[in-house]
């Protein structure tokens, strides 16, 4: 009897491959598991069981073809701020809740075209602005761990679906650390690839030049995978960037053994962190120092990195959001003409959260404000950058925490947004300077919490990121399961 909490995707698809399984049952598995878990985790926005069935149904007659594909046969669950044609993409926002794609995004042509199944759209936080997916217009995703805590953000539909093994793996996106601060508190691998490895075409644009789509899965090597599908060069994403892509999983076996040079940056350790959680990461730093040499680097700029990114994102998002005026897209306020039209449709149709931003990004790149808002923080942005650059002439790779604490209970930062902002302290310098980071998970605190690590690397040397978590996932040797999955 296959044990279908176990299985990764490679695996399931050595047993599909042998005709062991099928994918119908695969995916009939996933929506009994979604039955009997999500009307308490609420991962999922919307659950497709029709076209899933229906996609599975083909995948298997192509498997019994013989056909070979990367993912055929396997279901996986997709952020909602991702389109999927002919399903609803909600961001979950009311300015949306009616809207349903036109088109494929392009990851999800990819997706696809290697014959991935997909079960649903996942629950984020509105817009993807957000730390605990609290900020979803329809409902609050619970983290597998703890009912009473958040699964991150904004990202946390897909983690926990992920977490709770209501699919195979996921596909999210990360702007200040949407992928990777989720995947930490639900205790899976989370990737954000470097700018411009992965189209953007078909996301729906928080802030264009921070915006990446990645991989969520339970394992490294089924990230690895995934990101291998939606990686490279598309021509209707004007920032992505026309590189080889690497075979993400020969790569990873190819460095299972190297030696890396490793830096720490010291803003990051004198930074106030969780002492569990900073005992944690410290034993595995121990175990590394037996392979990889270790070394103390200083990314001065840290300080200004929050402060920065929020600038600068909501500047993007004020612009992006603009076209959400009750003509084009989605909802549409009742009201005598069109100017009354536009601002009962915005006043109605967003959430406190994504006005707040609209309101910063508004104010700083005012007439009079640009130069001491928006220009000064993409100089800034340019130092941050500056500092990792430096960095990566002594080392080859960088590791840090993804959090400074565990994940929080429900309703303890939603009212204090800077608190909120403040739990992305370790991601947003990534995202400001366009680099690959993962988060892989390590240990778990004594109130049975995950604890992650995140593996920083240079431009478009993601695979370099893959390897020392693979590594990393080698020397913890832990599966990762929550007890909501044995009741
Ligand atoms: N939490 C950050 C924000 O609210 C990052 C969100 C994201 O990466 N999409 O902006």
């Amino acid at each position: 009897m296959t044990d279908f909490k176990e299985l990764t995707i490679l695996e399931a698809l050595k047993l599909l491959e042998k005709g062991k399984i099928s994918s119908k049952e695969l995916v009939e598995e996933t929506l009994k598991q979604i039955k009997k878990v999500d009307p308490q985790i609420k991962a999922y926005i919307y659950v497709d069981e029709e076209g899933a069935i229906k996609s599975a149904e083909e995948a298997d007659r192509l498997i019994q073809k013989g056909e070979k594909k990367k993912l055929l046969g396997i279901p996986i669950s997709i952020k909602d701020n991702i389109c999927i044609k002919g399903l609803p993409t909600t961001c979950a926002s009311k300015i949306l809740q009616n809207f349903v794609a036109p088109y494929n995004a392009t990851v999800i042509e990819r997706l696809k075209a290697e014959g991935a199944i997909f079960i649903g759209k996942t629950n984020l936080d509105e817009f993807a602005m957000g730390s605990s997916t609290e900020n979803s217009a329809f409902f609050p995703t619970r983290n597998p761990w703890d009912l009473e805590r958040v699964p991150g953000g904004s990202s946390g539909g897909s983690a926990a679906a992920v977490a709770s093994r209501m699919g195979l793996g996921s596909l999210g996106s990360d702007t200040g650390g949407s992928i990777r601060q989720p995947a930490a508190f639900c205790g899976v691998v989370g990737m954000k690839p470097t700018y411009g490895l992965v189209s953007r075409f078909g996301l729906v644009a928080f802030a264009s030049s921070l915006d990446q789509i990645g991989p969520f899965a339970t394992t490294v090597e089924d990230t690895a995978l995934l990101l291998q599908v939606i990686a490279g060069h598309d021509p209707k994403d004007s920032t992505s960037a026309s590189v080889e892509v690497p075979d993400f999983l020969k790569s990873i076996k190819e460095h299972e053994k190297t030696s890396f040079k490793i830096g720490l940056p010291k803003e990051y350790f004198e930074s106030e962190i969780d002492s569990e959680m900073a005992k944690i990461i410290l034993e595995i730093i121990e175990k590394l120092k037996k392979r990889h040499k270790i070394k103390e680097i200083s990314l001065p700029h840290t300080e200004y990195a929050v402060a920065t990114y929020y600038i600068i994102a909501p500047a993007e998002a004020f612009s992006n959001l603009a076209r959400y005026d009750g003509v084009k897209y989605g909802f549409r306020a009742e009201s005598k003409n069109l100017i009354e039209m536009y601002k009962k449709s915005r006043a109605l149709g967003f959430g406190k959260e994504v006005k707040r931003r609209i309101m910063l990004g508004a104010y700083a790149l005012s007439a009079g404000y640009y130069d001491a808002f928006y220009l000064k923080a993409s100089k800034v942005r340019t130092l941050i950058l500056h500092d990792f650059l430096e960095a990566f002439k002594e080392v080859d790779l960088i590791l840090t925490p993804v959090t400074p604490t565990p994940p929080f209970k429900i309703g303890e930062k939603i009212s204090d947004p800077l608190q909120m902002y403040l739990s992305d302290i370790f991601t947003i310098p990534v995202n400001l300077a366009g680099l690959p980071g993962i988060s892989v998970p390590v240990g778990l605190t004594s109130d049975n919490l995950p604890v992650a690590v995140q593996a920083i690397g240079p431009h478009f040397r993601d695979e370099l990121v893959l390897s020392l978590a693979y590594q990393i996932e080698k020397e913890v040797n832990k599966k990762f399961v929550p007890s909501i999955l044995s009741e």
